[in-house]
Parts: C-alpha cells; sequence; structure tokens
C-alpha cells in the first residue's frame, strides 16, 4: 500500500495550466525532495497534496484511497510553511496543541501529545514562551511540533529552511534527516537547492516547466542524469 500517489495531476490557474501531467509514486516512510528552480510548480504540487488548492484533472491517493476532493482536515497530512505561520499570540504548547483543539483532541490527551512532541524536538524547556522570544530554529522546531502532534501520515515540508541562516540551515537538515528516522513516517519535502534534496533525499524528484523531468535516489540522478537539465542542475554549486 503506498501511503501517497499522485497520478496525472494537472493544475491549472484560469486556463493556464502550471503542472501538466504529474505521476509520482512514493513508499511507505520514503523521504522523497521535489526540486526545481524557482516557479516550476514545487508550493502548487504540495498544495495539492494537502488540499490547499483544488486539484483541476487527476488524482491524489493516501493509502490507495482517493483524497482530492476531501477538505484538508480530513487528509491524514500536516504541512510545515516555510514562513512557519505561528500565531503570535499563543504561546509555544498552544501554537502547538491548536490542531488538536480544532480537531476536537480533548486537554489531558491533546497535553500529553503536545508534551511528547516537545521532547523530540527538544522544546520542553520553551513550552511557555511566545514565539517573539524564539530564535529562528526555535520557532521552525515549532513549526515541526505542529505537524508532529497529529502523527500524520505524510507530511509535507515547503522551504522550511529558507527564512533560515546558512551554518542553521546545515543543522537544521540534519535535525530533519534525525527526526524522519525516529518517527519512521513518510516526508514530502520540497526545495530549489541541490545540496539540500541530494543530502537529505531518499527520493528525488527533478520538475522543471510543470513536468517531471526525474524520479531517482541521489546517486542515480548524479551517475546518470536522464537530460542536460538534471545534469547540470544537479551538478552545479548551489
Ligand atoms: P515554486 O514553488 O516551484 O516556486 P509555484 O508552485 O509557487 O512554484 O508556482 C508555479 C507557477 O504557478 C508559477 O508560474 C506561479 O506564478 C503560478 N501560480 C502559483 N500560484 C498561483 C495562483 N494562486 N494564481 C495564479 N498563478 C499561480
Ligand atoms: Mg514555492
Amino acid at each position: 500500500m503506498a501511503p501517497l500517489a499522485i497520478r496525472r495531476a494537472t493544475k491549472s490557474f484560469g486556463g493556464f495550466e502550471v503542472l501538466h501531467g504529474i505521476d509520482i509514486d512514493i513508499e511507505d516512510g520514503e523521504f522523497v525532495v521535489l526540486v526545481g528552480p524557482s516557479g516550476c510548480g514545487k508550493s502548487t504540487l504540495l498544495r495539492l497534496i494537502a488540499g490547499l488548492e483544488d486539484i483541476t484533472t487527476g488524482e491524489i491517493l493516501i493509502d490507495d484511497k482517493e483524497v482530492s476532493r476531501l477538505h484538508p482536515k480530513d487528509r491524514d497530512i500536516a504541512m510545515v510553511f516555510q514562513s512557519y505561520a505561528l500565531y503570535p499570540h499563543m504561546s509555544v504548547a498552544e501554537n502547538m496543541g491548536f490542531s488538536l483543539r480544532m480537531r476536537d483532541v480533548k486537554p489531558p490527551e491533546r497535553d500529553r501529545k503536545v508534551q511528547a512532541a516537545a521532547e523530540i524536538l527538544g522544546l520542553t524547556p520553551l513550552l511557555d514562551r511566545y514565539p517573539r522570544q524564539l530564535s529562528g530554529g526555535q520557532r521552525q522546531r515549532v513549526a515541526m511540533g505542529r505537524a508532529i502532534v497529529r502523527d500524520p501520515k505524510v507530511f509535507l515540508f515547503d522551504e522550511p529552511l529558507s527564512n533560515l541562516d546558512a551554518k542553521l540551515r546545515v543543522q537544521m537538515r540534519a535535525e530533519i534527516r534525525v527526526l524522519h528516522k525516529k518517527l519512521k513516517t513518510t516526508i514530502v519535502y520540497v526545495t530549489h537547492d541541490q545540496i539540500e534534496a541530494m543530502t537529505m533525499a531518499d527520493k528525488i524528484v527533478v520538475l522543471r516547466d510543470g513536468h517531471v523531468e526525474q524520479i531517482g535516489s541521489p546517486l542515480e540522478l548524479y551517475d546518470t542524469p536522464a537530460n542536460a537539465f538534471v545534469g547540470g542542475f544537479i551538478g552545479s554549486p548551489a
């Protein structure tokens, strides 16, 4: 059973097609990186998977069940954004518990889940702080915590590190890999940074202008790029 499959997915905005029939199969527990230049459709594809945009044609399957018409809340998916999008007036614990509150998870269980996620992310001492009192890396951890508390089937990350400085970015890459190992979950991670893709992915999907150019392991892409675009993109410095 594939946790996530995307079948012939297209997306148009006002009659203008930006995704032209995307097919991707993702295995259980896989760390998949979607990589490609700015504007190629990475965020749009993630938003289709999450249900934040309606698919134009095609299907999205989670555990072999078609979810394209389901409300985002009813898909077993959590998304982490580049902008963190933390609620400034809520503490770390409240930020992390919010999506559970929206799903009617009651306090004893909610607190237990928040504490467990905080433990995994090293956020336990910060649960009573507010976003403005946190560093960039800590805010990013809280954003991940909000996703983890829900224990979703699939995590979606949209360029989660692009607001961080270079040193912290390298550290957070490693942290996210460790997190993936701990949670044994399926991750779809978007970046325009090929170094990030090569160092983090089990499987890389190279997108260009709304098409999949190649899907393969980092080594496969490096050794046998499908075409000059993939070769140039993967081989060039960040
Ligand atoms: P990426 O994340 O790879 O940088 P996006 O998915 O954001 O790319 O965008 C892909 C294309 O879709 C771009 O041409 C962008 O302008 C267009 N696009 C994205 N969202 C919208 C929208 N809400 N309305 C119209 N066009 C959009
Ligand atoms: Mg984007």
